[in-house]
């Protein structure tokens, strides 16, 4: 990954740390550059009384997580949690394009199009906007990983189905995405939920042993441009 711009687009802080993070620690490991960018913050929908530190505090979390993956400090948007679909996805597109132009990514990882949680929807159908492949584009890759709690909890259906062609072996750097998770642990359920650290292990472990290795992440190929 030597040379490779990697820019991750995510709904909420901790979706970076379930969906890719021990495959940013790899790859940084590497020598990639990585950036992790949040479009919503995460807590504004729970309606608590505290949800200005609430937000503060998942800020932090996420802030916390980047360093565990050895990740410069992440970009924060503040498009409404759990009511992306209240926002036109032009101005969705239009902030990743942003981020996009600013940052020349040649990788874009982002959520996969069938998850239950509609900010998770929202984003990848913004991401998308924002990577058409026009002339001239610097993405070649484009990833979709699957987040715990959202995308096993889709409507049954082939259309949603996430379906992994590409598995990245990250049995050296799965201790530390599970030490990043731990920056998150208010997001955390206990076992069996499948946001428990419990879960998110055995899922890296079954995603490993479906190819043969220790652990894996995996994802769903939207677009490779060789
Ligand atoms: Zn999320």
């Amino acid at each position: 990954m030597n040379g490779a711009r990697v820019l991750v687009v995510a709904a909420h802080p901790d979706d970076e740390v379930l969906g890719c993070g021990a495959t940013l620690a790899k790859w940084r490991s590497q020598g990639a550059e990585i950036q992790v960018a949040f479009l919503a913050d995460g807590v504004a929908a729970r309606g608590a009384a505290d949800a200005g530190p609430a937000a503060q505090r998942r800020r932090a979390a996420a802030r916390a997580a980047s360093t565990a993956l050895g990740l410069p400090p992440p970009w924060f948007g503040d498009f409404p949690d759990n009511r992306c679909d209240a926002v036109p996805l032009l101005e969705m597109a239009q902030a990743v394009e942003a981020l996009v132009a600013r940052f020349s990514p040649t990788t874009v990882l982002t959520h996969h199009h069938g998850d239950l949680n509609i900010d998770h929807q929202r984003v990848h159908q913004a991401a998308m906007t924002a990577c058409r492949p026009q002339p001239g584009h610097t993405v070649r890759t484009l990833l979709f990983f699957e987040v715990p709690s959202s995308t096993e909890w889709q409507t049954p259906s082939p259309a949603l189905a996430f379906v992994p062609q590409w598995h990245e072996d990250v049995g050296a750097t799965l201790d530390r995405k599970l030490a990043a998770l731990q920056a998150y642990a208010e997001e955390l359920r206990p076992w069996p939920h499948p946001r428990s650290a419990r879960a998110v292990e055995a899922l890296a472990r079954w995603r490993g042993a479906a190819v043969g290795c220790e652990a894996a992440e995996a994802f769903m190929l939207g677009r490779l441009v060789r």
